[in-house]
């Protein structure tokens, strides 16, 4: 269905985005990030994509200056003035460059988003997407102190977000669980270490287990399957692998050796939409649920975040919040916000169903680069 597609223009652009709050994970803080965005056009269709390497290899080994440096000279000659039939075509081509997931899946995200438009359907639909509204937790990084984090999730609960998520690293650990448990007995919670921890602490983990989270996010090692697999037969909470997981591979060890029960699919850190749902769908068949995980993403990514959480098998809450969570003004329009019921309603225009502000983008880009 649909006509080939002709990459005629490839776009670039590298905005800096300032957050509302510092954003402190057991890697570190973040206040000001670089985000490239990446356009690619086809007769008068334009179609957008976020890259989500930050600025230092610490989630993962990308960081922008080297995104844009796989971009500029592998990913562009391999796509421009190139014709493709559909996304699969795309991805395709441009896998042949190893790794570098985050910057493939902003150009694979830019293509999606095009051919939705040119078919004049919205992403989440040509995706098989069976929702509207999807759900939204947040996720709140490590504090300065146990009382500034607990005015945080009180803050985050009054707005009506359902699901909240706090970061833990050795030290920031128990005490904060028990004592925001003691606060907030029923409020859906789990906790994210960032590979923070390894097996000696395994008495740790199984105390977490007496404080009914919804799950533990990666605890150890991202290469360490054998150990997570170790851990979950030793505790109730499901294990939730996000950095360990960046393909399908990674998805059929990880289920079989029984390191986790759920999964957090990224597409910058799996390599797009294609791999993100591939990695769904065998989940589903296995009945292992997945959630989509954000990464500080701008409207553009996140726009595809949500087209993702409408896919059927995410049963757990989405770190995809609000534009004005992480920003005081996003890249698009109109902005992405929480609904009473702690939902974020899915845009229903073609391809990402939101509006790019490019003359925004432009004003702020402190670098543009152009292909055609
Ligand atoms: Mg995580």
């Amino acid at each position: 269905m649909g006509q080939k597609l002709k990459v005629e223009k490839v776009d670039i652009f590298i905005v800096p985005m300032e957050l509302k709050y510092p954003f402190t994970t057991s890697f570190g803080t973040e206040k000001k990030r670089r985000v490239v965005i990446v356009s690619l056009e086809s007769g008068d269709l334009k179609g957008w994509g976020e890259c989500t390497a930050g600025e230092g290899p610490w989630y993962s080994y990308e960081t922008v200056d080297t995104a844009v440096h796989i971009a500029k000279e592998f990913l562009v000659p391999l796509v421009l003035k190139q014709e493709f039939n559909n996304p699969t075509e795309f991805y395709q081509r441009i896998s042949v460059v190893r790794g570098n997931n985050m910057i493939k899946a902003a150009f694979e995200e830019a293509f999606w988003d095009l051919y939705a438009k040119s078919l004049g359907k919205p992403l989440y639909v040509l995706l098989g997407g069976v929702r509207t509204k999807i759900f939204s937790g947040v996720s709140i990084g490590i504090k300065g102190s146990i009382d500034e984090l607990i005015r945080h999730i009180n803050m985050y609960l009054n707005m009506g977000y359902r699901r909240i998520k706090i970061k833990i690293k050795p030290g920031w650990d128990i005490e904060v669980v028990r004592q925001v448990r003691r606060q907030f007995p029923e409020t859906p919670l789990q906790v994210d270490a960032n590979a923070a921890y390894d097996i000696s602490y395994i008495t740790l983990f199984e105390e977490l287990d007496k404080y009914n989270l919804l799950m533990i996010e990666q605890p150890f090692h991202y290469e360490d399957l054998v150990d997570h697999a170790y851990l979950q037969k030793r505790i109730g909470t499901p294990i939730c692998l996000d950095e360990s997981i960046h393909s399908i591979h990674l998805a059929k060890a990880a289920i079989a050796l029984g390191s986790t029960r759920v999964i957090n699919i990224k597409p910058g850190r799996v390599g797009g939409i294609i791999q993100s749902k591939e990695i769904h769908d065998y989940a589903k068949e296995r009945n292992i649920p997945v959630w989509i995980g954000g990464m500080l993403e701008s409207g553009i990514g996140r726009a595809h975040l949500v087209a993702l959480a409408t896919l059927p098998n995410v049963r757990y809450p989405n770190d995809v919040s609000a534009s004005d969570r992480y920003y005081h003004e996003d890249i698009v329009e109109p902005e992405f916000k929480l609904n009473k019921d702690g939902t974020i309603s899915v845009p229903n225009g073609p391809g990402i169903g939101v509006e790019v502000k490019e003359e925004f983008i432009e004003e702020k880009a402190i670098d543009i680069f152009e292909w055609s």
